[in-house]
């Protein structure tokens, strides 16, 4: 049975185009974003065949050139070498419905714990060969991360959707993108978390289909009283399982049992230190920003305001001590505080794409010069979460947290060092080392014992609004039975003596949040080891580390590409 809601959306959007009812039977919604909600529409074929698609309907204030430019990243490189095509457009004013074919796929939030290593090893394999294709034509897609990466498990198929926030190189063989690359985002607050919803309130009012810019004019324009597709060379898919109402079961199932990303994130709205139970790390970390491209100030402030967080960004280019603007005279500029001028501020609204915690540290220091590297980047995220049995890895809402997560893992230094070669300057209160990736993963996968106690750090300054505690839990959720994720400070894994990973999690985003790894019930030590053993967790080769850390190069400059990447030893049978 279907959510009353989700019977309600259809028949809106029935309303809204109409002639998508000569066409389809819409069946469910499979997808709901911020900036599209998508369906399963299933298609009586010419030949008589039913045909399953999935409908994605943008919302009506997409502006027109995004729109026309994601459509044409389709057409230009879709229904090849793993990157979704499209098989049809219809537009009713300014509702447009992206026409796809249906790829049934399982998310890996639900799939991670029972993944083997051979999984994930052909499922980066096809990621990268999927980037390979579209770097080919100078797509940068910007928001890699599995959702965008549709993946079946059983019969092994794999497609890169959402070219919604997708942009250019500099010599983009994608017209539009040429138009987009100018263009600051629409989509531009990350396309999870809070921050969408501001986006989407904020969204410009839409230009009318009738005076669109030049560029829009090139949308398809399907015929208005269309009865028949095309026929579709797409594989057709018979199971139309994937039910948002079981998935909304599964997630509230599934929350006992969640475990937490390795970085999770305090209430960022507070400014008191958390509670500590355990002698918390505390990292402070400035951004000092050495180009001249955006208002220092503005970026400061804007995280600043949020509460506690672990990096600032500021411009060394600048008069310490003082900062204009808005006529505004500023008096917090490289101290601890956060003056009330600073609080008052609105948050920075910048254009930007991507999900936080996928996002390279050239996007996260706001790099003018990004490339399709950021989308490697990402990949190498995803790896190394699925190598560490952990989805989300990387939990921030915000970029200056993400870039703190990145340096607790790929070292401060490093991390300042390659910042300076893309010229931002990143200043880091206390020194993370370099953490080895083999011995960091086989410890989230349990496979280790946490590490001894690390060096204990200075104590957090209670009143600096730029105190943070950048953690990783240790709790491997195979290994611990289900914790209450509202019992955090009295959780047996934060108080136990000598871990490295303490888990952080906010407890309130778990309950909202669809993109949380479930695993598989819980089971004892040895029982979850020796099925860990069956799927290859025990052989993981050293070029698997060795592939990971060339995704996960800090410098975009000397970062593997998807083409090189595919030449990597450990894809030599392949
Ligand atoms: P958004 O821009 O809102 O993120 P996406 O294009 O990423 O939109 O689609 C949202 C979700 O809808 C995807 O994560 C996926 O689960 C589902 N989806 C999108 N395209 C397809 C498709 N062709 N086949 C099956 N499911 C799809
Ligand atoms: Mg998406
Ligand atoms: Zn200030």
């Amino acid at each position: 049975m279907k959510a009353w809601d989700v019977e309600i959306d259809i028949d809106i959007l029935y309303q809204a185009v109409p002639q998508l009812a000569k066409v389809f039977r819409i069946i469910d919604k499979i997808g709901e974003g911020t900036f599209s909600s998508v369906y399963l529409g299933e298609a009586q074929m010419r030949d008589g065949r039913k045909e399953m698609f999935a409908l994605k309907h943008l919302i009506p204030t997409s502006h027109p050139t995004r729109i026309a430019a994601e459509l044409q990243c389709l057409t230009v490189a879709g229904g090849r070498e793993h990157v979704m095509g499209v098989t049809y457009c219809f537009r009713k004013e300014d509702h447009v419905v992206i026409v796809m074919p249906y790829m049934e796929h399982q998310a890996i939030v639900d799939i991670i714990g029972s993944l083997s290593y051979e999984e994930v090893r052909l499922y980066i394999y096809h990621l990268l060969k999927a980037l390979r294709h579209i770097h080919q034509f100078g797509i940068i897609h910007r928001d890699i991360k599995p959702n965008n990466f549709l993946y079946n498990r059983h019969s092994k198929m794999y497609a890169l959707v959402d070219f919604g926030l997708a942009q250019g190189t500099a010599d983009t063989q994608v017209e539009l993108l040429k138009v987009v690359r100018q263009r600051p985002s629409q989509k531009g607050g990350g396309s999870t978390g809070k921050q969408d919803t501001t986006q989407r309130s904020k969204a410009p009012p839409r230009i009318p289909p009738k005076t669109t810019t030049t560029a829009s004019t090139s949308l398809p324009h399907p015929p208005r009283q269309s009865t028949t597709l095309p026929p579709s060379s797409s594989s057709s898919s018979s199971t139309t399982t994937s039910s948002s109402a079981s998935r909304k079961a599964l997630d509230l199932t599934g929350l006992r049992k969640v475990p937490r990303p390795v970085f999770g994130e305090r209430n960022l709205n507070s400014c008191t230190p958390a509670p500590s139970t355990t002698k918390q790390p505390v990292v402070k970390t400035e951004l000092l920003k050495l180009g001249k491209t955006e208002d220092p100030a503005t970026r400061r402030c804007s995280s600043a305001s949020r509460g506690p967080l672990p990096v600032r960004t500021q411009s060394s280019s600048q008069k310490p001590q003082r900062t204009v603007l808005q006529g505004l005279t500023c008096s917090c500029y490289l101290t601890d505080r956060v003056c009330n001028i600073c609080m008052s501020r609105k948050q920075q609204v910048a254009p930007r794409a991507g999900t936080p915690g996928f996002r390279a540290p050239e996007v996260l220091t706001k790099c003018p010069n990004q490339g399709t590297a950021i989308d490697v980047w990402s990949a190498g995220v995803i790896l190394l979460s699925l190598l560490s049995g952990r989805y989300p890895l990387f939990k921030a809402s915000d970029d200056l947290i993400a870039l703190t997560q990145i340096m607790t893992i790929r070292g401060s230094r490093e991390t300042i060092q390659a910042a300076k070669a893309f010229g931002k300057a990143v200043v880091c209160s206390r020194d993370l080392p370099r953490q080895d990736l083999r011995t960091l993963c086989e410890t989230l996968r349990g496979r280790r014992p946490a590490p001894g106690e690390v060096t204990p750090l200075p104590e957090a300054n209670k009143d600096s609004a730029t105190t943070c505690h950048p953690k990783i839990q240790d709790d491997t959720p195979t290994h611990h039975p289900a914790k209450g994720p509202l019992k955090q400070p009295k959780d047996e894994a934060s108080e136990r003596p000598g871990s490295l990973y303490s888990a952080l999690p906010n407890p309130q985003e778990h309950s909202g949040n669809t993109e949380t790894a479930r695993l598989a019930k819980p089971s004892s030590g040895t029982d979850c080891k020796v099925k860990e053993d069956e799927r290859g967790w025990d052989r993981v080769p050293d070029e698997a580390y060795n592939l990971l850390d060339r995704l996960l190069d800090l410098n975009p400059a000397t970062r593997i590409t998807a083409a090189q990447a595919l030449q990597h030893p450990l894809f030599k049978d392949l």
